[in-house]
């Protein structure tokens, strides 16, 4: 029976044993293993579900806000908790190196407060208050066209403009990453088409 307090060592998949790993190898038969993706993609879908059954309990209208910016916050507790009870498991082989969802997100979330920060100061100096929130109007978008609740206007906390913000930057992230993951992706098969043709070349020659 599954018992999340008894949690199971991983182990080596090249000898078995309970898994030491140092520097991508196992301790033991020195073999490269590395986490896979699937790994992570798990916890974070464990954690969008925990996520999305919370937030459906505790949805309040007056401060759609802050209710986003606490459920977002309280996906790092949660990550690390899914983390401790599903230990990862390894495969044979080295990293792919790419950038995780997880980390482009961050940084879109801190780019856009940032950016939402030097614009409202810049252009409260330049165009005065009324104008100023027209031209922040861009900042709702595009949690506003899920709900008006999501609207940033002068009234807000301070918790409440950081929960759209970020919420927003989700929807950026997730669209340049999809971006990002097809270019890579389209970079890669070519490279590797260019590869085949030049080892089909020297195979040609006498
Ligand atoms: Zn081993």
């Amino acid at each position: 029976m599954f018992n999340p307090f008894r949690r199971e060592t991983p182990k080596c998949p090249g000898c078995q044993r309970p898994a030491q790993i140092r520097r991508g190898r196992c301790a033991f038969c020195n073999v490269r293993v590395y986490i896979p993706r699937a790994y992570f993609r798990l916890i974070w879908l464990l954690v969008v579900v925990v996520l999305v059954a919370t937030g459906a309990a505790t949805y309040s209208r007056g401060h759609t806000g802050t209710w986003l910016l606490a459920l977002l916050l309280s996906a790092i507790p949660l990550r690390i908790v899914f983390g401790f009870l599903i230990p990862p498991w390894f495969e044979l082989g080295s990293i792919k190196y790419g950038l995780p969802f997880v980390l482009w997100y961050v940084a879109i979330c801190v780019s856009n407060f940032l950016y939402w920060q030097i614009w409202g100061w810049s252009s409260l100096a330049l165009v005065g208050k009324a104008d100023a929130r027209e031209t922040m109007d861009f900042f709702s978008l595009p949690l506003i066209w899920i709900s008006p609740s999501f609207y940033i206007n002068s009234s807000r906390s301070f918790a409440d403009v950081c929960g759209i913000l970020f919420g927003n930057a989700f929807f950026y992230a997730l669209a340049t990453f999809v971006v990002y993951r097809v270019v890579n992706a389209r970079l890669n098969r070519s490279r590797a088409i260019r590869l085949g043709i030049s080892d089909a070349d020297s195979e040609d020659e006498p």
